[in-house]
């Protein structure tokens, strides 16, 4: 599973930064990071498993030259998209248990604009689809073959999104053609992404297959605007994975900015957000996680299971770090 892979520490360390830490020196930072006293941290870019640390790669050569959150957030996430390896994002992701990739996405900016994309097929980069249903037209979301039109109209190249890999899962999957996901096994795992930029705005983009073999036409938190992603330049953001039914039923990270507003630091909105899922949903036998960062550039995660993980880059700092779980 590739986002449990070894990082290679001594390489990092090598290049002065730290590879992970743990969930207590995770909490650590972010309690340093939110101390009201404690310096403005920007820009900075976090992000959802170790797929983040290559999109915050991308994202920090936008936002480490001056350049804006919004262009940073969509540039970081569609490295993902394009990586046929990962096979819960772009090309590559699993399809539905009818062999078919269906892809979701959503943007939103400082100024509160947003676009989305659900249910698109045939298209690698759905972000980018987002970007331009939020740039270029009054609404916010197109789906299913109406986004797939909108993208055609606007330069984007059908292509089979169905690697050899994910139809040998797939045709795998179908001997039993058991609907069960599991927890942090690399059957979802979207990447959202959450950026500050040198000047303060904060944007965010989200990105998704969604769960594998998955009902056709199901669509889950990622490209719902408060669910999948929120966010409000005077607050922050905040973006989700996991079990994308639990998030819809709580508006999930419009929960965590909320919470946030109400003078919650990132990781006790995460937590608050996670805890109203527990409480209100009978089950809690599935993965969610969220992350979030505040307006300060301090951030936080918090999810059900152990094994969620996001990347953090800023200044000097790149690292992995433990999100914090209810079950221990
Ligand atoms: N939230 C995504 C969905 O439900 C999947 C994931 O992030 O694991 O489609």
């Amino acid at each position: 599973m590739k986002r449990r892979k070894f990082i290679n520490q001594s390489i990092l360390a090598s290049l002065g930064v730290f590879s992970s830490c743990n969930a207590a020196e995770s909490s650590e930072h972010q309690n340093k990071a939110s101390t009201p006293a404690e310096k403005i941290i920007r820009p900075l870019v976090i992000s959802t498993w170790e797929h983040g640390l290559q999109a915050n790669d991308r994202a920090w050569e936008i936002l480490s030259k001056g350049g804006k959150a919004i262009d940073a957030v969509e540039q970081g996430v569609r490295i993902v998209e394009d990586d046929p390896e990962i096979t819960s994002v772009g090309i590559g992701g699993f399809p539905d248990r009818d062999g078919n990739v269906t892809l979701d996405a959503c943007i939103m900016d400082e100024k509160g604009n947003c676009g989305s994309v659900s249910f698109l097929q045939h298209i690698k980069n759905p972000i980018s689809v987002a970007r331009k249903v939020m740039d270029e037209t009054p609404h916010v979301m197109l789906s299913g073959e109406g986004a797939l039109q909108f993208a055609l109209a606007n330069g984007f190249k059908k292509e089979n999104l169905l690697t050899a890999n994910a139809k040998k899962e797939w045709e795998a999957w179908k001997k039993e053609a058991k609907y069960k996901p599991i927890i942090n096994i690399e059957n979802h795992d979207t990447i959202g992404l959450l950026a500050i930029d040198k000047k303060g705005d904060i944007s965010g983009a989200c990105t998704t297959s969604g769960l594998a073999f998955k009902l056709h036409g199901r669509v889950g938190d990622s490209p719902v605007i408060g669910a999948g992603l929120f966010v409000d330049n005077e607050i922050g953001g905040a973006t989700a994975t996991g079990m994308g039914e639990a998030v819809l039923k709580t508006l999930g990270s419009f929960l965590v900015v909320e919470l946030m507003r109400q003078g919650l630091s990132p990781q006790e909105a995460c937590k608050e957000a996670v805890m109203r899922v527990v409480r209100k949903q009978k089950y809690k036998d599935f993965q969610i996680g969220f992350i979030a960062l505040n307006k300060k550039g301090a951030s936080g995660a918090f999810c059900i299971h152990p094994g969620f993980n996001f990347a953090l880059k800023s200044e000097n700092r790149k690292l992995m770090i433990d999100a914090e779980s209810y079950v221990s």
